[in-house]
């Protein structure tokens, strides 16, 4: 049995990482001008590395927070009539329409760092009770530059992905929730494809990196030019390889489908808890079970969890995987480099699944996702359990981490293990 049952349970005489000190993520949010202040904290969440920024409106201030390797961090509190000028100005940077403060709006702009540094980001606000909201994604240029072989597959998922990329074509899902890395992981699939034989088009809503080499397209509102209607052109295009940014609607998920069928490479991703769930989740779209079957190739699912700091990571003594005394248990109590989080990085845990004959058989059937799941582990799939285990046993994270991560029903069951 692995190191991580399912339901996982703690062991007694592991040491739990310390919360964080609550000043890890603080700023000093002096008293400047509006400009001012709104380039002190977007310089301070870029600095930590945060994926988001978020002003909050509470009863007669704000709060501000934001978002770091996953979780939501408060860095300060503003004074009510600051902070409604800083909204202003963000909102005036953005492009967004300054009157209206009844319906939730969007905006873009680039915001040049301290250091030099030019960061996009993407802005939504939100009326709420307490006044507005504002959520700031800090949207992050190198995620496209991530290669396949660092997005943490190990190694035989690595060699399964390399081959599923090589097909002439067919449809590789990337699945997992919102925040999982699927689009770091579609990024670094089509870096892998870009070396100059290939037409590559992209949909993305928005997109959220610049690739050299890529046709990158974005759906307008304004002018009601549609994911499924760019999707369309796309094809007539002649492409080798279309990736969509996400399968959100049946028509996208017919014409993904039918675009597969038809000899091209189609990467997408999609919301599926497990590798195994984006065969229901396609069909729950109303794509029909035999060109789902005929076009689908493989499924590549995800997760993302923190391992420790390198800085303040520790060996627990007498705590071993497995009761291997090669393999020690790694705690971390935090340090002045991870914020005192005890956390210094995230990396993804992967399920590939790839579609075999039997595999294809199952999903013309329509079988549930449990018995597709228990086929491709009989074919030797390495899912969530084993990932996690692996990623325990050197020492980067522990199962708590993996717990707050991936739900225990997406865990397997522990007789597989
Ligand atoms: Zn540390």
């Amino acid at each position: 049995m692995g190191s991580l049952t399912a339901p996982p349970t703690s062991s007694p005489n592991r040491v739990r990482v310390a919360e964080p000190a609550a000043d890890g993520f603080t700023t000093n949010i002096a008293a400047g001008s509006p400009p001012e202040t709104v380039t002190h904290l977007l310089d301070h969440a870029v600095a930590l590395g945060a994926s988001d920024l978020f002003f909050s409106a509470e009863d007669g201030s704000y709060s501000a927070s934001l978002r770091h390797l996953g979780i939501i961090r408060k860095i300060g509190r503003l004074p009510a009539e600051l902070a409604r000028h800083c909204l202003a100005h963000i909102r005036a940077e953005a492009a967004m329409d300054i009157a209206e403060h009844r319906r939730p709006q969007d905006g873009r702009f680039t915001h040049q760092t301290g250091t030099g540094k030019f960061i996009d980001l993407r802005v939504c606000s939100m009326p709420t009770l307490n006044g507005e909201d504002l959520s700031i994604r800090v949207l992050d240029r190198e995620a496209g530059a991530l290669p396949v072989d660092r997005l943490g597959l190990l190694p035989d998922d690595r060699e399964k992905l390399g081959q599923l990329l090589h097909r002439p074509g067919g449809l590789l899902l990337v699945t997992g929730p919102t925040g999982s890395g699927k689009t770091t992981t579609l990024y670094a699939c089509l870096r892998h494809l870009n070396d100059g034989s290939r037409r590559i088009h992209a949909i993305e809503d928005p997109i959220e990196c610049a690739l050299a080499g890529v046709h990158q397209s974005q759906p307008n509102a304004k002018l009601g030019l549609t994911f499924p209607e760019l999707l369309r052109g796309i094809v007539r295009q002649g492409p080798d390889v279309i990736m969509i940014g996400e399968i959100r609607d049946a028509e996208t998920a017919h014409t993904a489908v039918s675009a597969a069928n038809s000899g091209h490479l189609v990467l997408a991703t999609l919301h599926a808890p497990v590798a195994a769930g984006g065969v229901a989740s396609m069909l729950a779209f109303g794509v029909a079970p035999h060109f789902l079957a005929t076009s689908l190739i493989g499924i590549v699912s995800q997760r993302l969890v923190r391992t420790f700091c390198p800085e303040c990571r520790f060996p627990i003594e007498g705590d071993w995987v497995n009761g291997d005394p090669l393999t020690p248990r790694y705690a971390a109590l935090g340090c002045p480099v991870c914020h005192h989080s005890g956390f210094g990085a995230r990396t993804a845990l992967f399920e590939v699944l790839t579609v075999t004959r039997p595999i294809r058989s199952l999903v013309q059937a329509r079988e549930p996702s449990h018995v597709i799941e228990d086929q491709a582990r009989r074919e030797g799939m390495t899912d969530f359990l084993k990932a996690a285990n692996a990623l325990i046993a050197s020492g980067r994270t522990d199962p708590d981490e993996v717990k707050r991560c991936v739900p225990p029903d997406c865990l397997g069951s522990a007789e597989h293990t």
